[in-house]
């Protein structure tokens, strides 16, 4: 891949610190409200299909790991006509967590596991670029997401590393020859490939913003849930992490500043979206929350520039697309179910900014969004929102009292 230039979407500190402030006055404060409303609250999303890459992909109900489905009555009107909700059998939670727990206990179960070929790229029947689910199948229900925060979870060790390795190693873009040697992250610190770069950084600015959000919202001793500022430090300190903490912050930056830029160029569809729940107050608020958003975000300088990628003949927007859209059926193989209740919700809200950004739709306005990807697209932009937040306080914290860490 030889790329034209070493150009970067958002090159300097200065726009991190702007982003920040934007974030702290503006876009935090707005989403909070608007995550809260009716519409955005509900996401219909099949948490039963299966991972199509391993075998013996772990299911655990473990309780924190747990979903809490909603039922009819609860929904908004506009949204009733849904199958019943579902909730898995004792003997159906026994069997993963006695599966969940096997997968944890041996660490020799990556190195033997059968081997698949995770980057083979799904069939490609239309322009997203995640693979969404079918909202039909009797499996799909609504979730509540604000019955079902995204936090600390337990899910970790070889299962979750065995997602991430995938993602990393199998599906984001190899790095240019001359820096093959390097780990991962420092090869991609020095590819000169705008594209490569910009894939791995959005896939790592997803991953801190998942990472920070456990960090602060971590399970102590005796039920109570609060910031785990050991667990941040050990994520995102330079001095712990070999110099990729700082990296890994910048990516977060990243992947805040394109999802916001992709609400940007739709905003001609966003205006137009009726928001309809049922519910004429909260519709109505809602609306004039978007455009209040919507307002405040076109005087912003936002720098993200989604024209420095696929000018040059080196990576092209399909395989761009088919690389993300194979990361987001990874997302069916996370065992724990609310990590992969959260995983899709992102994974399709970055793949429905990257189709915004990238639609070759002459009139934004006629651009064909579903309900659900706009409501991963808001969610997925509240959740980095508030990292950032999260991020702000940890350094705050660490700084006033060094010995936290
Ligand atoms: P991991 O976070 O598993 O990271 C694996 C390796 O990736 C690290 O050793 C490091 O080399 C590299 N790495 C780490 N961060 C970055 C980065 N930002 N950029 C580039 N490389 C990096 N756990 C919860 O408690 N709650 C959740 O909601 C949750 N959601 C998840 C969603 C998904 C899709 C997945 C795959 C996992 C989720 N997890 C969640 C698990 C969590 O992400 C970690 O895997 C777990 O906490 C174990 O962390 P770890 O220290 O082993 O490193």
């Amino acid at each position: 891949c030889i790329c034209s230039s070493n150009i970067d979407v958002i090159p300097c500190e200065c726009d991190e610190h702007s982003l920040e402030t934007f974030n702290k006055q503006t876009v935090n404060p707005l989403l909070q409200q608007m995550m809260g409303r009716v519409f955005f609250r509900y996401f219909k999303v099949n948490l039963e299909r299966e991972c199509p890459f391993w075998v013996d992909h772990d299911r655990c109900s473990i309780r924190d790991c747990a979903v809490e489905t909603c039922t009819r009555e609860e929904l908004p009107v506009s949204l009733r006509s849904l199958p019943s909700a579902k909730t898995p059998s004792q003997g159906q939670m026994d069997k993963a967590c006695a599966m969940e727990k096997e997968l944890s206990s041996v660490d020799t179960s990556l190195t033997n596991e059968q081997k698949v070929d995770v980057s083979n790229w799904e069939g490609l029947n239309d322009d997203n670029f995640c693979v969404m689910d079918d909202e039909d199948s009797s499996d799909c229900t609504y979730i509540d997401l604000s019955k079902n925060p995204e936090r600390y979870t337990g899910y970790s060790g070889p299962p979750a590393n065995r997602i991430w390795r995938a993602i990393y190693e199998e599906n984001c873009f190899k790095p240019s020859e001359e820096f093959s040697a390097y780990s991962l992250a420092r090869a991609m610190q020095l590819e000169t490939c705008v594209e490569k770069k910009a894939f791995y950084r959005l896939i790592s600015g997803l991953h801190s913003s998942i990472s920070m959000h456990l960090c602060a919202e971590y399970l102590h001793p005796f039920g109570r849930w609060g910031p785990n500022y050991e667990e941040f430090f050990r994520r995102f300190d330079d001095s712990v992490t070999d110099n990729e903490g700082s990296s890994r912050v910048r990516n977060l930056y990243f992947t805040y500043s394109m999802v916001l830029r992709a609400v940007l160029k739709a905003s001609p569809r966003l205006y137009a979206e009726q928001f309809y729940t049922g519910d004429p107050v909260d519709d109505e608020l809602i609306r004039k929350d978007i455009r209040q958003f919507l307002h405040s975000l076109s005087h912003f300088r936002l720098r993200f520039d989604e024209h420095k990628l696929f000018c040059g003949d080196h990576i092209h927007k399909e395989q761009f697309r088919h690389h993300f859209r194979n990361i987001s059926r990874i997302m069916d193989c996370v065992g724990c179910e609310k990590c992969r209740l959260w995983g899709k919700v992102q994974t399709q809200g970055i793949g429905t900014a990257l189709k915004i950004l990238f639609s070759d739709t002459a009139h934004m306005e006629n651009l064909n969004l579903k309900r659900s990807e706009i409501v991963s697209l808001w969610n997925t932009l509240g959740r980095l929102s508030s990292s950032l937040i999260h991020l702000e306080m940890f350094k705050k914290a660490l700084e006033a009292k060094p010995e936290l860490a």
